[in-house]
């Protein structure tokens, strides 16, 4: 693998060396855990990546969730190009495309009364707290351990548990997290247990989490889990919050909301909520919820919640929304995906029992999981090992990861894999078979 990358890579070699003097840590994004060095990535289109030195690959990386429509997708990118051709990128006021966005969202998620437009899906979270927080007067918020909920000083990775670091935590100061507190996934009883000790403190904000558990279920939580949260927050009087950054418009056209059939007080949108845009990423619900945020005129006044800022709903990420959701409308796109999902873990599960390897595979639709046994296991039924650094674990996602690069396959982190509507069977076939050479190795 190693020298596949030595010989065939030489102009992203090159491109990644110079990065890092003027770039810290080399690059931005390497979410395929490509080692021993970066990718530089050139073109994309539908299924497919090409990388700068014009080897192909097979992307199942899909950008991290957004392009469930498939890579650079042209019906949506010539329409966005119209209205940019017009507003230009931004103006600072109003545009119609902010508007029609909310309505497209709220056709298909009638929860989302109403919706506000921001930069991504750190700052759609963020956003939740902070309205949870106003509408409640409680400050306490409950986020289920191991989920990523974005970057925020308030919901970092792996809070407290006493005796243990914190993870990615460095820089944030100890204050910050002093009102967050976690509960692990298959816990209800110690999620009560939370809200039963935040009531005794005056009370809790919001339940914060990824409705298919943690990291887009890579540690998944029972059938049931959802609807027992929300019993939860009704009997506490939280409001719960469903980040569904990546399963909004990727589980189907009403996310897991509709898919569960468990309705939040808020919902948080990012990545296909601006089509694979930049500045991806909002917040809504319950109308009563979100007029904490009050309007343009007086959102400056103090009287109300203040969010947003000088990019927040500019015309082309609304209008790439817009447009990406509607054709996703129109041609199916999560179910194809979700088909194509269910092809490529069929064909997985497959080849693990042929090639006899301790992997777990499932999915979810477009999201598909190929995780060692062993080390998932560990995840799963040690928050205090989940919340170390799980070295077996990502050194096997490190390896396994490259190993499928240098057979032509992008992933994300060797371990999570996305599928896109571009995503044929002949695509799907010719992934099989390039895994079944990796398995071989
Ligand atoms: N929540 C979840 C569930 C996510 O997966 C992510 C990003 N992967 C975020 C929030 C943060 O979104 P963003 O990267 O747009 O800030």
């Amino acid at each position: 693998v190693l020298e596949w990358f030595e010989t065939k890579c030489q102009g992203s070699k090159e491109l990644t060396d110079r990065a890092r003097s003027r770039i810290p840590g080399g690059v931005q994004h390497n979410l395929a855990f490509n080692h021993p060095f970066p990718l530089a990535i050139d073109r994309a289109e539908g299924a497919h990546l090409t990388d700068r030195d014009g080897n192909v690959y097979i992307d199942f990386l899909q950008a991290g969730g957004p392009t469930i429509l498939g890579s650079n997708y042209a019906p949506v990118n010539d329409r966005v190009a119209e209205v940019v051709r017009e507003s230009g990128p931004v103006t600072g006021l109003f545009h119609e495309y902010e508007l029609k966005l909310a309505e497209s969202i709220h056709r298909f998620m009638p929860h989302v009364e109403m919706y506000r437009s921001l930069g991504s899906g750190t700052e759609g979270v963020m956003a939740a707290v902070r309205a949870a927080r106003a509408f409640t007067g409680h400050s306490v918020v409950v986020k289920v351990g191991g989920a990523y909920h974005g970057w925020s000083d308030t919901l970092v990775y792996g809070l407290r548990v006493p005796g243990t670091y914190r993870m990615n935590a460095k820089g944030i100061p100890f204050g910050a997290t002093s009102a967050t507190r976690e509960a692990f996934p298959h816990d209800l009883g110690a999620l009560r247990r939370k809200l039963i000790e935040n009531r005794v403190r005056g009370g809790t904000a919001a339940v914060v989490l990824e409705p298919l558990g943690p990291e887009s279920g890579t540690r998944p939580v029972p059938r049931d889990f959802n609807a027992r949260v929300r019993e939860l927050c009704d009997e506490f009087g939280a409001l719960l919050v469903f980040d569904e950054v990546v399963t909004g418009f990727r589980v189907g056209m009403g996310g897991a909301a509709g898919y569960f059939g468990v309705t939040p007080d808020l919902t948080v949108l990012g990545k296909a909520v601006a089509g694979g845009y930049p500045m991806a990423g909002g917040v809504g619900g319950r109308g009563e919820v979100m007029a904490v945020f009050g309007s343009g005129l007086d959102g400056r006044s103090g009287a109300h919640v203040q969010v947003g800022g000088t990019l927040s709903a500019n015309p082309l990420s609304c209008a790439a929304g817009y447009f990406a959701i509607e054709e996703m409308a129109r041609t199916n796109a999560p179910v194809i995906a979700g088909r194509a999902g269910d092809r490529l873990a069929a064909g997985l599960h497959r080849l693990v029992a042929k090639h006899g390897l301790p992997y777990v595979v499932y999915n979810q639709g477009s999201i598909v999981h190929l995780e060692c046994s062993g080390v998932m296991l560990l995840d799963m039924h040690s928050p205090i090992k989940l919340l170390r650094e799980n070295k077996p674990r990502k050194r096997l996602m490190e390896q396994m990861g490259a190993a499928y690069t240098a057979n032509g396959i992008i992933t994300l982190a060797g371990s999570r894999l996305y599928t896109s509507m571009a995503d044929t069977d002949a695509v799907v076939d010719d992934a099989l078979e390039r895994f079944d050479r990796v398995f071989s190795m």
